[in-house]
């Protein structure tokens, strides 16, 4: 298949090993964070932290949609569901299954009466709405700015059909800021714990908003990204091209996915991102803290759509659970099987936190390669 068998061909992946081999130096560490929940499973998937050099050690970062939601986001969205029985409340499969506060989620919500329903896209839940016009549905919006575009869309396809009874409850997050964020030490104990030498940027991500938007960060940091693809040399030559960053001393934007990103992006997804949303002032991020100006609020124009407004939601702060450690996961500052419950009070089946759930959290990615060390 094009693009994708030339990009898992083992003969080209031995020579980028190799190559990488060469460029190692024998005196040095090289830290090289993947932001992207999708490279994580890549990474885990094809095995490729194994095949690497000693020095290179690849950290997992927060790049996970559903890790990243804080649990207050989803207690907000319970206490939505429990005070207003009328709503049918839409969100993606994997949203269902988060622990909230008091272990709680979505599914026992559902299954205490709730009307919560897996949706695949922001079109189904308008499609909901549509077809369930006496009742109001709220579509739980999460994400990177690579869903963020879908729920803009919807967004404007509810107001263009008056579609009154349809509502966005808005947890979209923005990459770069966390990206910042993770490089000046956000969050208990300091960011990534040690400091990072480069960062894997994600791929979809970048298809919206372009390989200069990581320019400013690099800069202020010091410390350079390379975009890279999913496919396993995609992935391979973005750590190639990094260690021969940090072997020069240069600091630059790279961009190994040039069949997908441009410097640019996306502009027409830029400009209806635009239209709808507004950059909140800041954002609390599980595992980082509050960000600031890291994430998307709807604009005034859009606020009849708008869950938080139409139902009056109060912010409410969450309760972790104590013994999971998604926090430090999330920072790269502890690996998941670090974690004292991971493969024992934690598995996918009886997840205890975000990381376990998600088909993007670190912790679901490393249980892919086993339950044992
Ligand atoms: Fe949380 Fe489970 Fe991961 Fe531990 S293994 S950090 S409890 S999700």
């Amino acid at each position: 298949m094009r693009y994708v068998d030339e990009f898992r061909d083992p003969a080209l992946g031995r020579r980028l090993i190799a190559a990488i081999a060469a460029e190692v130096r024998p005196d040095r560490r090289y830290r090289l964070m993947e932001f992207c929940g999708g490279h994580t499973h890549a990474i885990a998937n094809q095995g490729l932290a194994a095949l690497l050099p000693e020095a290179i050690r690849l950290v997992h970062g927060p790049g996970c949609p559903v890790c990243v939601l804080p649990v207050g986001r989803l207690d907000m969205a319970l206490a939505l569901v429990r005070r207003h029985p009328e709503v049918i409340l839409c969100t993606y499969g994997d949203m269902m299954r988060v622990p909230a506060s008091g272990g709680d989620s979505l599914f026992s919500a559902r299954a205490e009466g709730a009307d919560v329903r897996m949706v695949y896209s922001t079109l189904d839940a308008l499609a909901v709405a549509r077809s369930t016009p006496h009742r109001p549905v709220v579509f739980l919006a999460i994400g990177f700015e690579t869903t963020t575009p879908p729920t803009a869309l919807a967004l404007t396809r509810a107001a263009a059909e008056g579609l009154t009874n349809f509502s966005v409850f808005c947890n979209h997050v923005l990459t770069p800021p966390a990206i910042a964020a993770i490089l000046a030490g956000a969050g208990e104990g300091g960011g990534a714990a040690r400091p990072l030498d480069g960062i894997i940027g994600p791929a979809h991500v970048s298809t919206v908003i372009g390989s200069d938007a990581y320019a400013p960060c690099a800069a202020r940091f010091g410390v350079p990204v390379v975009i890279a693809g999913f496919e396993p040399l995609d992935i391979l030559r973005a750590v190639l091209l990094l260690v021969r960053q940090v072997n020069a001393g240069r600091v630059a934007v790279e961009n190994e996915y040039t069949r997908a990103v441009t410097p640019a992006g996306n502009r027409r997804a830029q400009a209806l991102m635009a239209e709808v949303f507004a950059v909140r002032p800041s954002f609390e991020w599980r595992g980082l803290g509050a960000v600031p100006a890291s994430a998307l609020e709807i604009r005034a124009a859009y606020a009849a759509w708008d869950a938080e407004r139409r139902f009056a939601m109060p912010p409410l702060v969450g309760r972790e659970n104590p013994a999971c450690d998604c926090g430090a996961v999330l920072r790269g500052a502890l690996a998941p099987r670090d974690c004292r419950l991971f493969g024992r009070a934690c598995t996918p089946e009886r997840p205890q936190g975000a990381c376990m759930v998600s088909a993007e959290g670190a912790c679901a990615a490393a249980w892919t390669q086993g339950p044992a060390r």
